[in-house]
């Protein structure tokens, strides 16, 4: 499983000498819906044989030729019953090899050769993911779940169990009714205990979002119990029997009510970004901006399109990212290189600087605004400005 250290890591790496690079291979298996997996392996050997090729054209790159050759082994192992998408990255100058499970949900089978390394498609697993724990609840337990790239991993001993007591225990006067107002209390009991437990985690950082699985009927008695807090930072909610609910049913309404909330707050960010950007406020749009604001600091939330590409430079010396194809850097004067693609640099930033990053589609608005944009926490500007009036 993929930390974020391994992925800050990955962020970090660039290659500075002339004869070294960076591969980004990722391979997307075949959905249950679409049974052409051989096809993707032998797209995927293909991808490697043409950038082998590539390779022995120029000659050099021998440490290069030596990753792609591991690669394609591993490519032509990717038979049969592929579920998890994969993805490596490889530096043999600089004896780098890194190879990770992912859920497969990549947007494809791809290889990409570069000074530094292709991470867009991990960007788009991992942007929007929050650390979001699964609680299932019913009247009795309660059970929590890590939830993370789509795989489930429980938390065992986090709720005691509420002692069942006998039924025939206390003396004979004991009625039904008195039974079933003491099971009624126990739950009331436990309901509150588990909502406190998940209060007392996100206090501690076990969770920033919680997705809850539970019976409809239990809800209206569960729900009163959960603290404001927690309330807010609920993503929704399932119905569930903690009894005889599998790990592939929680997967999947976890996954879907993951889906659907994402989509909503990208939806409102993109809103919300646009109005900051037109009265001034905490928001700007377009690359010459954007990259401004990244290197002020102030850029807590990146939102950038689909398919946006773009021209750039990059300071060999400082590392300051121009959108003008200057030759030598305006903020420290050392020479200039250009980079076909200015995202693989901003999605590096984005990652180490640990700003939260958004892919958005089809969004006419946010085309128009220049299909790049960033939601502030701060503007350089209007501090200045505003202490200087004090
Ligand atoms: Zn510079």
């Amino acid at each position: 499983m993929i930390t974020r250290e391994d992925i800050r890591e990955l962020a970090q790496f660039q290659v500075d000498d002339e004869l070294g690079c960076a591969l980004s291979f990722y391979f997307q298996p075949r959905t249950p819906q679409n049974k052409s997996h051989r096809e993707e392996a032998i797209l995927a050997k293909d991808l490697v044989r043409n950038a082998l090729r590539e390779a022995e054209k120029g000659g050099k790159n021998s440490a290069a030729r030596a990753d792609l050759h591991r690669i394609l082994a591993l490519a032509e192992s990717l038979y049969g019953n592929q579920a998890r998408a994969k993805a490596v990255f490889a530096c043999g100058s600089r004896n780098f090899w890194r190879e990770f499970d992912l859920p497969p949900q990549l947007p494809g089978t791809q290889l990409f050769v570069n000074r530094r390394f292709h991470l867009k498609p991990l960007a788009l697993l991992l942007g929007a993911q929050p650390r979001v724990a699964v609680a299932l609840v019913s009247r009795q337990r309660a059970r929590l779940f890590d939830f993370r790239l789509d795989e489930l991993r429980e938390r065992e001993g986090l709720f005691h169990a509420v002692p069942r007591r006998s039924r025939s225990d206390g003396f004979n006067g004991y009625d039904a009714g008195h039974a079933e107002r003491r099971v009624d209390d126990e739950a009331m009991h436990h309901f509150k205990y588990v909502a406190g437990r998940l209060k007392d985690e996100a206090d501690k950082g076990g969770w920033e979002k919680l997705i809850l699985g539970c019976q409809d009927s239990h809800w209206p008695e569960f729900e009163p119990h959960l603290h404001p807090y927690v309330r807010q930072r609920l993503l929704g909610r399932f119905s569930t029997d903690l009894a005889t609910a599998t790990n592939d049913h929680i997967r999947e309404q976890a996954s879907r009510i993951m889906r659907e909330a994402t989509g909503q707050r990208r939806q409102s960010l993109v809103r919300e970004v646009l109005n900051q950007a037109k009265s001034n406020h905490h928001g700007v749009t377009g690359l010459r901006r954007v990259l401004r604001s990244l290197e002020l600091g102030e850029v807590q939330t990146l939102l950038v399109g689909d398919g946006y590409k773009a021209h750039a430079v990059e300071c060999t010396g400082c590392g300051h990212l121009d959108p003008h194809m200057v030759r030598l850097c305006p903020a420290c004067g050392r020479a200039t290189r250009e980079l076909d693609d200015v995202c693989d640099a901003i999605i590096g930033n984005a990652i180490r600087l640990d700003i939260e990053l958004l892919y958005v589609k089809d969004d006419t608005e946010f085309d128009q605004a220049g299909n790049i944009a960033a939601l502030l926490r701060f503007r350089a500007d209007q501090t200045k400005s505003s202490m200087a009036v004090a």
